[in-house]
């Protein structure tokens, strides 16, 4: 099993990963070339031609690394124009010009693999292509056996290089996207729909979950880029404490071999290759990034520092959004009651009203009031006083529909505003709240009844303060009337109860 221990994410920025996979890149294939180089002339080759192989190799390194480190665009087209001269020189001094097919080779080995990353076979293929060919034209070439398995070897080493690179690049795009994406929200349903886009594009071929940890310790997956997998994801309790306890990254390669999965939860969905990154807020974890493959298959190291990157990404958004809904909801609800206060109503309603006129719909306005709460806080003290508004403000949310809105206006005082309502279903709205908040069950002899004032667009008012205004004389209308009722305006309806 690899361990996330030995390799600190956190003291190796994005940066840093590129430059260095850049660095080993060239570096791999200067070298592959150099031994291969060394390979077809074992027998002949000179200290001179072998030094200025090597130069040619450390050259390439030393343009890339400057590439990397300064960033100029000419730079990159310089170190290609620079690399492709040097190693044509190279092979022209090492391998003569009637070997210059295997110039040809190279050039286009590298060229294409290392500047537009081109696929490993489609690599493979014009390479062979332009090999047949020189073969062909070359007259009086004579290939050897030893030739033509270096050819081979070196082209699918390269080849192989290639589609890494390739694969990497994409990875490390995506990463940078996804930093980039983050900070373009600061919701925890669109961060979350951000990072199952981006891990997809960096893993295509395998599935990519994200899971949270809940306060019961358990892992529930959010999202998936492939399969629907839901619900708790039970690792077992050593997993769980490397992933919770340690911070540590668990690769299971086998998950039907691995004895410490406590039950057949991974078993019975046929995973088989998982790798789980634990994403880490403020030093603890508080959620999973993972990788499954229903083959078996090998997490390298390149790859693991990619989800560690991305996990701590959508650690540390995720954690921003998190603490941003839970700033605005501060600022938006009214800590006793729950409900919307009244800045927040004014948006809402604002809104609403706008769609309303925009739709040539209708919208309408509930203004309560408690009967005499004053007497409620004479009588039974303020925290009694407070438990009521509380309880009738949850009364009123549980009778309004998904859409609707219900805010403390003030005191003890609600307004509710029901978008597409009309003035009938405002008054059953209204009526089924009044009706509920009467059958409130309390102790010590108390009873609570509500006074409501309805009022409706396009009839009781043109724009919103109107609304609000007709709205407030009803409720007048429903108090003068002997409270405990529900009224509107014009036609002075009146429900209740006598
Ligand atoms: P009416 O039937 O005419 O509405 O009479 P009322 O007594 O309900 O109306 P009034 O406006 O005279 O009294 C409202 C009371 O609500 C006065 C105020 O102390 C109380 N109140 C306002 N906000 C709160 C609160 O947050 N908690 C408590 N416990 N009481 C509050
Ligand atoms: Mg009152
Ligand atoms: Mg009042």
């Amino acid at each position: 099993m690899l361990s996330g221990n030995n390799f600190n994410i956190q003291e190796m920025n994005l940066l840093e990963v590129e430059i260095f996979i850049a660095r080993l890149r060239k570096w791999l294939v200067c070298t592959g070339l150099f031994l291969g180089m060394l390979f077809v002339q074992f027998d002949s080759i000179s200290q001179v031609q072998g030094s200025f192989a090597a130069l040619a190799a450390l050259y390439g390194f030393r343009i890339e690394n400057h590439y990397q480190s300064s960033g100029v665009k000419g730079c990159k087209y310089l170190s290609t124009v620079l690399d492709l001269v040097l190693l044509w020189g190279v092979l022209y001094l090492l391998v003569d010009f009637q070997y210059g097919y295997l110039g040809l080779f190279f050039l286009n080995a590298v060229f294409l693999a290392m500047r537009f990353g081109i696929s490993g076979w489609h690599w493979l293929s014009i390479n062979l292509l332009l090999f047949i060919l020189a073969l062909y034209y070359g007259g009086n070439l004579t290939a050897f056996g030893l030739e033509i398995l270096w050819l081979f070897l070196v082209s699918a080493l390269v080849a192989w290089l290639a589609q890494q690179h390739r694969q990497m690049d994409t990875r490390l795009l995506a990463l940078y996207r996804l930093s980039g994406l983050f900070n373009s929200t600061l919701r925890v349903n669109e961060v979350m729909d951000i990072a199952i886009k981006e891990m997809g594009v960096m893993w295509p071929q395998i599935n990519c979950y994200i899971a949270k940890l809940n306060c019961h310790g358990d892992f529930i997956i959010l999202g998936s880029t492939q399969n629907a997998l839901q619900g708790k994801l039970e690792l077992g309790s050593v997993i769980s404490a490397k992933l919770v306890e340690h911070h540590e990254t668990v690769f299971i390669k086998n998950t039907l071999l691995d004895k410490r999965l406590a039950n057949d939860f991974l078993k019975k969905f046929y995973l088989r290759s998982v790798l789980l990154a634990p994403v880490i807020v403020q030093g603890k974890t508080t959620g999973l990034v993972i990788l499954e493959s229903q083959k078996i298959r090998d997490f390298n190291h390149d790859e693991m520092a990619i989800v560690m990157l991305a996990a701590s990404q959508i650690g540390i958004s995720m954690e921003n959004a998190r603490l941003y809904e839970r700033m605005e909801n501060l600022a938006r609800l009214d800590e006793l009651t729950q409900v919307y206060n009244r800045r927040a109503f004014h948006d809402v309603a604002a809104r609403e009203f706008e769609l309303a006129r925009y739709k040539k719909g209708q919208l309408s306005l509930i203004m309560i009031d408690i009967d005499h709460f004053k007497k409620v806080n004479d009588c039974f003290g303020h925290q009694v006083g407070d438990h009521v508004l509380a309880r009738v403000a949850e009364v009123m949310r549980q009778n309004v529909r998904e859409g609707d809105s219900v805010a403390r206006y003030g005191g003890e005082e609600f307004v509710l505003t029901l978008p597409g309502s009309n003035k009938q279903a405002a008054y059953d709205v209204a009526e089924r709240i009044r009706l509920a908040v009467e059958n409130l069950v309390w102790s010590g002899g108390l009873t609570v009844t509500v006074s409501a004032g309805v009022a409706s667009y396009p009839a009781d008012g043109q724009d919103l303060e109107e609304l609000l205004k007709t709205a407030d004389q009803a409720l007048y209308g429903a108090k003068s009337g002997g409270r405990n009722r529900v009224q509107g305006i014009q036609h002075l309806t009146c429900v209740n109860r006598s």
